[in-house]
């Protein structure tokens, strides 16, 4: 944490949000577009650790990271030094026109810490979008074929291309079509809502993802095929065991480029430096952003070196990609998360929160069902748990409910019904018990 460290400490002060919030927000209303939207009211001053401070003084413990960003904090002392250091020497050259070391450096800490001995090439870019963007880009280059599978629930961006690739219609894609063409989605393992039980997910998703992929498309005219390990703003799904094999496989054997998305899951969230580790998978090409570089914005795409290189010179880039500060924050994130080893901690925490969510789950029958893993954990809320039946009203009212008590939650889900817990891994015991603790109370309340 930083020097100016900051009261690792939950505190209300105000109504959320309180005055100067309030005032911010007329402000804001004034001059900021309404599509973009925030979760939470207030506004912020500070943050770091497992904290958020808002203008009024008021202290979160915070359960969203930034949306998985800022998995080292958000003031990170090696971030912060590393990133500083780099502005006092230049801020921009654009590596297309004058390269520099920091870029070159993050690409080769990319070969040494994603899946897989073979050699490894990386291209930056600044948004998580950006980099699936250009991961079908290198896919179609290499493969000279055109067809991209996709997901149900999947979740990866909201560029045109990316929108087409993204799963749900509100609030990503809703009167912003018409989408980008050769974008086919199919079926994958959600186990608590496959209709022959969580335990035939796997293999029954794979068969159907890989019948209409055959049937439908041709499996000689796809590209890629990417897929999120966890699935993100999907609800936090974990494909049923069996699925992700499954499908890689199948692309190994049609020569289809297998693309990773672990924008959200990547970098020690899930208790490895990478989800898809956990069942042994190696894909092609990985697609990393969010908890990459400490909150400054970076995205990579990293893959086999015969892949990478498939795009013509000067076919890649951006005037931005891989600026150099970020870059630098990015150097700074890897040395914390390896010096603190955030992959053990992040196990610690799915340790910690699972416990207390089955305790919850006992009390709350709302409480469908507890998943994720390491620091990427979610609870799916229901009317019914025989009949399933999303509650999504719940989750909000949960959620706002946190917020009032200064913890900060987000939901997530195709149904809206999830709430999820992305808390940055250098939080504490304490703050992350206390938040449940306010979590659990809320539950009682509404
Ligand atoms: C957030 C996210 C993206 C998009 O990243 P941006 O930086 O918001 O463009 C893509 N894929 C996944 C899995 C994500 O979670």
């Amino acid at each position: 944490m930083s020097a100016s460290a900051l009261p690792q400490e939950r505190r209300v002060v105000t109504a959320v949000p309180g005055p100067k919030s309030i005032e911010l927000q007329a402000r804001r209303a004034a001059a900021v577009a309404q599509g973009v939207g925030s979760t939470l009211p207030v506004f912020a001053s500070r943050a770091d650790g497992g904290v958020i401070e808002d203008v009024d003084g008021n202290r979160f413990i915070d359960f969203g990271s930034g949306i998985a960003v800022t998995t080292v904090g958000a003031s990170a002392e090696a971030v912060v030094r590393r990133a500083s250091a780099q502005l006092a020497d230049f801020t921009h050259t654009c590596f297309m026109v004058t390269p520099y070391e920091g870029y070159v450096a993050v690409a080769e800490a990319l070969a040494e810490l994603t899946p897989g001995d073979h050699a490894k090439k990386s291209a930056l870019f600044n948004s998580g979008a950006e980099a699936v963007e250009n991961a079908v880009k290198i896919a179609r280059a290499y493969t000279k074929r055109q067809a991209v599978v996709v997901f149900d629930h999947g979740y990866h961006g909201r560029t045109n291309l990316t929108m087409a690739l993204t799963a749900k219609n509100m609030p990503y894609k809703h009167g912003f079509g018409p989408f980008a063409p050769e974008v086919y989605r199919v079926p994958v393992a959600y186990g608590y809502r496959w209709p022959t039980g969580a335990e035939n997910a796997g293999p029954e998703a794979a068969a159907q993802a890989i019948d209409q992929i055959v049937k439908q498309v041709g499996a000689e005219n796809v590209a890629a095929i990417i897929i999120e390990p966890v699935l993100g703003e999907g609800g936090f799904i974990e494909p049923a065991k069996g699925f992700l094999p499954a499908i890689r496989e199948f692309a190994t054997e049609n020569g289809i480029v297998f693309v990773a998305d672990e924008i959200q899951s990547g970098f020690c969230r899930t208790g490895q430096w990478f989800a898809c580790e956990d069942e042994g998978i190696v894909p092609d090409l990985i697609t990393t952003a969010k908890g990459i570089a400490g909150g400054l914005p970076l995205a990579a795409v990293t893959g086999r070196a015969e892949i990478m290189d498939a795009a013509h010179a000067g076919g890649l880039g951006g005037t931005y990609g891989g600026n150099p500060v970020a870059c630098a924050a990015a150097l700074g994130a890897i040395e914390t998360m390896k010096e603190l080893d955030l992959n053990a901690r992040a196990r610690q925490i799915e340790e910690l929160m699972k416990a207390r969510l089955a305790a919850m789950a006992e009390k709350f029958d709302a409480i469908g069902d507890i998943r994720g893993r390491g620091g990427m954990i979610a609870i799916e809320l229901v009317k019914d748990r025989t009949t399933k039946e999303p509650d999504a009203q719940l989750a909000a009212a949960v959620a706002k409910a946190c917020h009032n008590e200064g913890v900060l939650v987000l939901t997530c889900g195709t149904y809206g019904n999830v709430l999820r817990f992305l808390p940055p891994l250098v939080i504490g015991d304490e703050l992350l018990n206390e938040g449940l603790d306010v979590l659990e109370q809320a539950f009682g309340a509404v």
